[in-house]
């Protein structure tokens, strides 16, 4: 990882944070890969862990399916710090913020910054609905199950098994190169990517 003097946190102090990607527009495989990319060569970034690649069902308005992941990460940011960093990652990919829930390029949602809990309108922590959406507990219960939610004090792995995997279609594993399609897929199996 890149160095660098200017951090707000020694490397010593630095928290471990869960990172939500997801996109539906473009090429959203290729648009999620190449964040972590950049995320892994942003300076006070270090990403440790990758979920695998869940393609989901869209909440809110009608649009295209949705490819989601999670990433486990140590940082040197401040939250504030580390929001404007994922936004400014966000608009580097085409973002464009116009219907709420509406379909995305890339949306980077941070979850957990250790166990920060903040509550400003910019910055919420943890990130206010993450708890009762299977397509983000489903891939950060990959990487992180024995994480404690600061406020509802379960684990992620709890959190994960109550909301089930309703709306999950498919999983592609980067590490074998496979796509399998979730048992309990309400769905016809989509055309691979
Ligand atoms: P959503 O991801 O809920 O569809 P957006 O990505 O458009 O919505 O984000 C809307 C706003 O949510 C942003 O302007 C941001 O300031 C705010 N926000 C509050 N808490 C968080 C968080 N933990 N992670 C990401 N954005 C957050
Ligand atoms: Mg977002």
């Amino acid at each position: 990882m890149a160095e660098c003097t200017d951090l707000s946190i020694s490397p010593s102090e630095a928290p471990l944070v869960a990172i939500a990607l997801g996109s539906n527009l473009g090429e959203p495989l290729r648009q999620l890969r190449s964040a972590v990319q950049v995320l892994a060569q942003t300076a006070g970034i270090d990403v440790l862990a990758c979920s695998p690649w869940y393609r989901t069902v869209p909440v809110g308005p009608p649009q295209p399916d949705y490819w989601n992941g999670c990433l486990i990460g140590r940082v040197q940011l401040s939250p504030w710090a580390l929001l404007k960093t994922l936004q400014a990652i966000e608009m580097q990919f085409g973002r464009q913020r116009q219907e709420h829930w509406g379909a995305r390029t890339l949306d980077l949602d941070l979850l957990l910054y250790g166990d920060r809990v903040i509550n400003t309108a910019e910055l919420t922590l943890p990130h206010p609905r993450f708890a009762e959406r299977p397509f983000v507990l489903v891939p950060l219960a990959a990487i992180a199950p024995h994480w404690r939610h600061p406020v509802l004090g379960e684990t992620i792995q709890t959190l994960r098994q109550r909301v089930g995997d309703k709306g999950i279609i498919a999983v592609l594993s980067d590490d074998v190169g496979e796509t399998t399609f979730a048992a309990a897929a309400d769905r016809p199996q989509p055309e691979l990517p």
